[in-house]
């Protein structure tokens, strides 16, 4: 069930230098699956305002005692908000919210993720570390650069604990610092060559409205069934 509640800011994170994480000791605890999002309200006079009133999807697992949303920042009026905050200081957050949502049924998961879209899949992937769960974890990861990826200490460590997850790092701007990236963009050419092992997985794939459905086109012209594709769009972008 969806509400509003008191969130006091702790502390932030810089992760890239574009993307910061913010974290806020919830007022009760918050009991929310991973792959869920919430309202952060700077405005709560119209909850309406969609410039101060955004969406943002937890980038940390259930488990832990503060809550987490990660953005990447802009020269919005509402980054601005989130990037002043001083520590102790309270807003208001609606959630959680959406039903693209991790399920531990799932033996066999695929993501396809670009750029911010990583958010949720960290807050999934920490539960499965937490939680010893056994999933089998294929994670394409798709940026610029290697200096924008995000949480990139995080994934390493979750994969040392791991043995069932793997992720595959990719970059689309050649450069000799991406040490460990493959150089490819994650279209039809590159998906092909991993279609075998995809095609018996459930597929999540979270991000920018464009990139989203231009990927689950794509694994539906390659043959992945509709139903086995999980879909989250970050409207806003
Ligand atoms: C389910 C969900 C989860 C999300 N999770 C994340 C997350 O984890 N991290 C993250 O950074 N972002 C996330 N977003 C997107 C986020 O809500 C913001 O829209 C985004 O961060 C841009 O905000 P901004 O203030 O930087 O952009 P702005 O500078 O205000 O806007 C960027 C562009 O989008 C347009 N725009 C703004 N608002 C809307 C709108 N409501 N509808 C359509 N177009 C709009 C603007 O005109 C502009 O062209 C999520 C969105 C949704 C719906």
């Amino acid at each position: 069930m969806s509400e509003i509640f008191k969130i006091r800011f702790k502390e932030s994170i810089k992760r890239t230098p574009t993307v910061e994480s913010f974290r806020f000791i919830p007022e009760k605890k918050i009991y929310f699956i991973p792959g869920q999002f919430l309202q952060i309200i700077f405005d709560k006079d119209n909850l309406d305002n969609k410039e101060l009133n955004k969406f943002l999807s937890f980038s940390s697992s259930p488990n832990k005692d503060y809550i987490e949303v990660t953005k990447r920042i802009s020269s919005s009026e509402f980054s601005k908000r989130l990037e002043n905050l001083k520590p102790a200081v309270e807003i208001l957050a609606k959630g959680p919210l959406g039903s693209c949502v991790y399920n531990e049924d799932y033996k066999r998961i695929g993501f396809l993720i670009g750029g911010i879209g990583i958010t949720p899949v960290i807050s999934i992937l920490e539960y499965i570390d937490e939680k010893k769960i056994d999933t089998d974890i294929l994670l394409f990861y798709s940026n610029r650069t290697s200096l924008e990826i995000a949480f990139k200490n995080e994934l390493d460590k979750i994969v040392f604990n791991n043995p069932k997850i793997k992720i595959i790092y990719l970059v689309t701007d050649y450069s000799s610092e991406n040490k460990n990236c493959i150089f490819a963009k994650l279209d039809k050419e590159f998906l092909k060559s991993y279609i075998n092992d995809l095609k018996d997985r459930i597929i999540y794939i979270f991000g920018p409205p464009k990139m989203v459905e231009e990927m689950k086109d794509l694994c539906v012209y390659l043959g992945l069934m509709k139903e086995n594709i999980k879909v989250e769009l970050f409207t806003g972008y």
